[in-house]
């Protein structure tokens, strides 16, 4: 039983650029799956549909027997707090310190269902400062998040997304700003947490190296369509 099952999934952007054409996809729990492929290929506009910062054109998206193409107010939030996600330039509160913006990812969610106070409890500041040094962050918890390295900032990006405790994990273009030394430690670190709990993580990245080094799976996606879908050792010189 796969954790996401992707039927038929499209994307038409208003100016009428066809973004995904009938994307069919079934991702496994606890797999570490790539998504490469030139700029503009689809990668960015596949996960943005799967947490709907992007509203599909068509298509199914089931996770855990609900349509994520049809989920609404309350339903989506439950389901993106299922779903972490990593973005590119980090996304901290750069004045804060690295332990805030851990907590923060939880508080937001606590926010939005219970209409108020951020109240951090002493458990909840040690599941960060735990999940921190899984990250190997745990010396940096009361830094200010502009005081650490690109490198470790996104560590504290996996962080945040790890504290809500997600069944699957997405990061778009997670490295893309790194130099290889800040991008190799960002991969091992993701795939670490990830192999650990058993979340499925999806990474687009536009560095086959790291794909291949770092993947169970490697997805190519290529004008809106799946080109490759395969073990990293089959991936030939064509992607
Ligand atoms: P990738 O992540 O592989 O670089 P994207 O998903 O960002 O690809 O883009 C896929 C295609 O959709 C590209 O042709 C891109 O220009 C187009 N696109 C992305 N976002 C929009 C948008 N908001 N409006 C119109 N076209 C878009
Ligand atoms: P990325 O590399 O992360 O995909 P882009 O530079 O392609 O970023 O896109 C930046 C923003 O512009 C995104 O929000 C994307 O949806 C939007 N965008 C991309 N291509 C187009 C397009 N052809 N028309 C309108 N908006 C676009």
């Amino acid at each position: 039983q796969p954790i996401l099952q992707i039927t038929e999934l499209s994307k038409v952007y208003p100016d009428g650029t066809v973004a995904l054409n009938n994307v069919e996809l079934d991702f496994k729990k606890g797999e570490f799956v790539s998504i490469i492929g030139p700029s503009g290929a689809g990668k960015s506009t596949l996960i943005r549909c799967i947490n709907r910062l992007v509203e599909p054109s068509g298509g199914k998206i089931i996770f855990k027997e609900k349509d994520i193409v049809k989920a609404r107010g309350k339903e989506l939030r439950m389901i993106r707090r299922q779903i972490g996600m990593i973005f590119q330039g980090h996304n901290l509160v750069k004045r804060s310190e690295t332990i805030r913006n851990v907590l923060h990812g939880n508080l937001g969610y606590m926010n939005s269902i219970k209409g108020g106070l951020g109240l951090f409890t002493k458990e909840s500041i040690e599941d960060a400062i735990g999940i921190l040094e899984r990250v190997g962050l745990r010396d940096q918890a009361f830094k200010r998040a502009d005081e650490l390295s690109g490198g470790q900032q996104q560590r504290v990006g996996i962080a945040r997304a790890m504290a809500q405790n997600p069944s699957i994990i997405m990061a778009d273009e997670p490295i893309a700003s790194l130099d290889p030394k800040s991008s190799e430690d960002v991969m091992r670190y993701l795939k670490k947490v990830c192999n650990e709990d058993g979340i499925t993580a999806l990474v687009n990245l536009h560095q086959v190296d790291f794909a291949k080094e770092f993947s169970d799976r490697i997805i190519g996606v290529r004008k809106g369509h799946i080109v490759f879908d395969g073990k990293p050792s089959d991936l030939n010189d064509r992607m």
